[in-house]
């Protein structure tokens, strides 16, 4: 290790991975400093990359040069696009993964990059002078100095643990927190801090389970690689998929729960800290739909050499004996033996308030957060976070501007700039009804939006890039029909004629929606200083959610531009109630002139 580097990243996850790779490929002299190598790139929760508006994001990640794709389709166990009966402008890839390979894979890619230094330590503190971070200091006293410093320390900081009402300090199971950091970032960067909780599942024994009380859930047939970069062929074939099974909650494993909620970790409608209100624990889902008698678990292996079982639903926050028993009673599970418990964990975060688009600190601009500790949840979102905020450390050190995602061309725009403006009061995970570009963000195009992008920072290589060319050219010559000279699979190959031809199709099946949906996203921006009436009734919004109707009564904004910065109001509400607002005023109009 040298005692001088252009970036130093603190953190080893999902968020600290990828900003250091972004940086060492930008050329850039980069030191990652974590706390157990060991543990890098770990899934402390579900191992499952992707999913509804996650796999949108990895596989922008993907297309700008990012990792997560490409070693989830080298640590993957299964693989299956959800929503594949709906409209491909909802389909979206997602992979259960053998946790301990993804995690080795990633380490060794770290270990393998040019530029890129690797330091198992604790960073206690951050040097700041005339406004800026000039080095790192860690836990021996040693300081190393900096450019640029990326913070990616997800649920580490003064982590406690919570095990029903017995807790102690710790940055995930077995994992030490990081004690000192909160302080320095506090005191000398001038950052207020706030707590949030998120829980995980109880993990079982495979032997222990009777497989023939549940559904099995295989991978698709034809299973896609995530990344843009794979060979489909040759991945195909040697892909080994492991099947998931489904079962379910029932009124004894309610009645367990319902009668043990005091006993839970998880803050049910308490002023405590706040846990993810769309990754709910099952005390949670108890509570809030008394009137559901049976709740979905999907039971997923955590790799290949393991017999360990994922209870996909079954996040809890009950003491040990409770957990047992509340297994016990589902389908399938009556014998089934707990190798882990759940527990809940609860943080330190930063409120993206205090960031810029850029993800660049407020106070001192050569500082940046990505991942968990900006509030959000899940390892996408921290991916996409950790890259934004590696590249952007890079483009600052090189004295260049910042990369500054639009909502209308990602996925990552979209998170970036809902957490800057609106910050959040629970963790902010992504969906697709935060997308008001929906139809034109899909999973299928993500290359050709955002390909030039990478390939403008430095991280798509020529020969990659030759290839994309070759295969846009062909996207663009098939939708005129122009079809007289189009490239062989072999010029293309990871891309392939095939894949064009689909792109072209999806892209004809939409063209009109788009035109539509980017009409309404057009008369929203230009009616934000509309008016809501101060009486108005949410509740005649049928289609709006009980959630939402709630926000808004609550809030009474007083025009639209206020409502759409409400937390957790996406834009298919603001363009309901933009739609509602507009037939009402007519409707009077019409009603004046009849008079
Ligand atoms: C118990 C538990 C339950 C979870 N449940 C869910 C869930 O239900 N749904 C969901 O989507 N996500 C869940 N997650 C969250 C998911 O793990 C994170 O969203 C994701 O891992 C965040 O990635 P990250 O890179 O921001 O941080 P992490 O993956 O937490 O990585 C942080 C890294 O920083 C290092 N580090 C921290 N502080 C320091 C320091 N001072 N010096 C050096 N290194 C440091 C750590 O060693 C670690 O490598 C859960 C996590 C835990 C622990």
């Amino acid at each position: 290790m040298d005692t001088k580097y252009s970036v130093i990243v603190i953190g080893a996850g999902h968020a600290g991975c990828e900003a250091a790779l972004a940086c060492a490929r930008m050329g850039l002299k980069t030191l990652v400093i974590t706390l157990n190598i060991d543990s890098i790139a770990r899934m402390p929760c579900n191992p499952a990359v992707g999913g509804i508006a996650k796999g949108q994001m990895v596989r922008e990640i993907d297309a700008m040069g990012g990792e997560m794709a490409w070693n989830t389709d080298h640590a993957g166990l299964q693989f299956k696009i959800l929503n594949s009966s709906r409209g491909p402008a909802v389909w979206s890839p997602r992979a259960q993964c053998d946790k301990q390979l993804y995690s080795i894979l990633m380490a060794k890619t770290l270990e393998n990059t040019q530029n890129l230094d690797i330091l198992q330590s604790e960073a206690t503190a951050l040097i700041v002078k005339n406004g800026k971070v000039c080095g790192v200091k860690i836990l021996t006293g040693e300081t190393i100095e900096t450019d640029a410093a990326v913070v990616t320390t997800g649920t580490f900081l003064r982590g406690t643990i919570h095990l029903g009402k017995f807790f102690f300090n710790g940055g995930r199971f077995n994992e030490r927190e990081a004690a000192h950091l909160s302080k320095s970032l506090i005191e000398d960067c001038g950052i207020k801090l706030g707590r949030f909780k998120t829980t995980t599942t109880p993990r079982i024994n495979s032997n222990s389970i009777d497989y023939s009380k549940m559904t099995v859930q295989p991978g698709d047939e034809n299973p896609r690689p995530f990344s843009h970069f794979t060979e489909v062929e040759p991945w195909r074939k040697n892909l080994k998929q492991l099947p998931c099974w489904l079962t379910y909650t029932n009124p004894q494993t309610h009645k367990i729960v319902g009668d043990n909620l005091a006993l839970s970790s998880i803050p049910i409608s308490s002023g405590e800290s706040k846990s993810p209100r769309y990754c709910p624990a099952i005390e949670e889902k108890i509570e809030r739909y008394p009137e559901k008698t049976s709740h979905h678990i999907f039971v997923e292996p955590e790799g290949y050499n393991t017999n360990e079982i994922y209870l996909n639903g079954l996040y809890t926050g009950l003491p040990f004996d409770l957990q047992q028993q509340m297994i016990n009673s589902i389908a399938g599970l009556e014998k089934a033996k707990v190798i882990r418990y759940a527990y809940a964990i609860e943080y330190d975060y930063s409120s993206p308030l205090q960031i810029t688009k850029a993800l660049a600190t407020k106070n001192v601009p050569n500082l940046f957060l990505g991942g968990q500790i900006n509030g959000t949840t899940g390892y996408e979102e921290a991916a996409s976070q950790g890259f934004i905020a590696g590249v952007n450390a890079g483009l600052y050190v090189k004295g260049q501007d910042p990369l500054i995602l639009a909502r209308n061309e990602s996925y990552i725009g979209i998170l970036i700039d809902d957490i800057t403006t609106k910050g959040m009061d629970e963790p902010y995970r992504m969906f697709t009804s935060r997308a008001e570009y929906r139809l034109s963000i899909r999973n299928d195009n993500a290359d050709l939006r955002l390909m030039d992008t990478g390939r403008a920072i430095g991280l798509i290589s020529d020969a990659a890039y030759k290839k994309f060319e070759l295969y846009r050219q062909a996207v663009t010559d098939i939708y005129e029909a122009n079809t007289d000279s189009l490239p062989t699979d072999l010029q293309l190959t990871p891309w392939s004629i095939e894949k064009a031809k689909e792109e072209v199709y999806i892209h004809k099946k939409y063209e009109g929606y788009i035109e539509i949906q980017d009409k309404i996203a057009h008369k929203v921006k230009k009616n934000q200083d509309r008016k809501i009436p101060d009486d108005f009734d949410y509740d005649k919004l049928e289609s709006l959610s009980a959630e939402t109707k709630s926000r808004l009564s609550q809030v009474r904004p007083q025009t639209i531009g206020q409502a759409s910065r409400i937390h957790a109001i996406k834009p298919s509400d603001i363009a309901i109630l933009t739609v509602y607002l507009e037939k009402q005023r007519k409707e009077k109009k019409n009603a004046k002139q009849t008079n």
